[in-house]
């Protein structure tokens, strides 16, 4: 499933491509959107913004929201590029003069205008956006420091898109072990140094991942990995799916665990 960070560099790729330029062509087969192309054709593409792993395309004067769920798809190509065969289910196609993009199986679908958004039910409960580069700092730490959250797990909240937006699996053992927090511990039970900790890492951590394509580890660190011989899978992060092998801070070797139904990987020294 898509992380905040990898929503957003499909945002960018969909900026790169279409922002500025008019609409030429669309296609709308998905029964929420069915036979709305007017509502796009010949306008101005405005904005592309992803917040969560909801994508906002402001066209003209409307907005094409789309959450990708488990399975939804954006693809970018050159218009003089032969499109790639697929078996996915084609929701919407834009096209401008030089680019086509396509969102493929996603089921959630809506055109809304734009004083819509802030109230969106799925956009009004998230809470501050790791993965946008713009993200404040002391909103984060306020929302760490939230008492509404303080009873909860740290495994289990940082999967809540209301806590902070934009984290998911592989980013939750990463920000713990950068922050150096036992999974396990609860919100309210954070020293004023592990809150700062940890609304720092929540932000690097993702940021990081944003830029190096999904590598949690600094650039340097990761090439020397690769040449000694690891797998991406090995090398890409400091803990998540490394358990058995040494941390590279402590040389202790990383646990596989399961937390709020998912995997979660952590080191027993570094973070206890
Ligand atoms: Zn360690």
């Amino acid at each position: 499933m898509p992380e905040g960070p990898e929503i957003h560099r499909a945002a960018q790729r969909l900026r790169n491509a279409l922002e500025g330029s008019v609409i030429t062509h669309v296609e709308c087969p998905y029964t929420t959107i069915q036979g709305q192309e007017h509502r796009f054709l010949g306008n101005q593409v405005i904005s592309i913004e992803a917040r969560s792993k909801a994508m906002l395309i402001h066209i003209g004067e409307d907005v094409l929201y789309s959450h990708n769920q488990l399975y939804g798809r954006w693809t970018v190509q050159k218009n003089s590029t032969k499109p790639k065969k697929t078996n996915r289910s084609l929701r919407i196609k834009l096209q401008n003069e030089t680019h086509t993009a396509c969102l493929y199986s996603a089921t959630d679908i809506q055109i809304i205008e734009p004083w819509e958004i802030e109230g969106h039910p799925y956009i009004a409960k998230l809470g501050p956006d790791v993965a946008n580069q713009n993200v404040d700092f002391e909103d984060v730490l306020e929302q760490v420091k939230n008492p509404k959250f303080g009873r909860r797990q740290l495994s289990h909240i940082l999967l809540d898109q209301a806590f902070l937006a934009g984290v998911g699996n592989y980013l939750r053992s990463e920000i713990l072990h950068s922050a150096r927090i036992d999974p396990s511990r609860k919100l309210n039970t954070l020293s004023e140094i592990e809150q700062n900790n940890l609304a720092h890492s929540a932000i690097q951590v993702t940021q990081l991942a944003f830029e190096q394509r999904g590598v949690t580890v600094e650039k340097g660190l990761y090439d020397l990995l690769k040449q000694n011989g690891m797998s991406r899978r090995q090398a890409r992060h400091h803990v998540f799916t490394r358990d058995g092998l040494e941390c590279h801070e402590c040389k202790t070797k990383i646990v596989h665990t399961r937390l709020s139904g998912r995997r979660l990987d952590f080191c027993p020294s570094c973070q206890c």
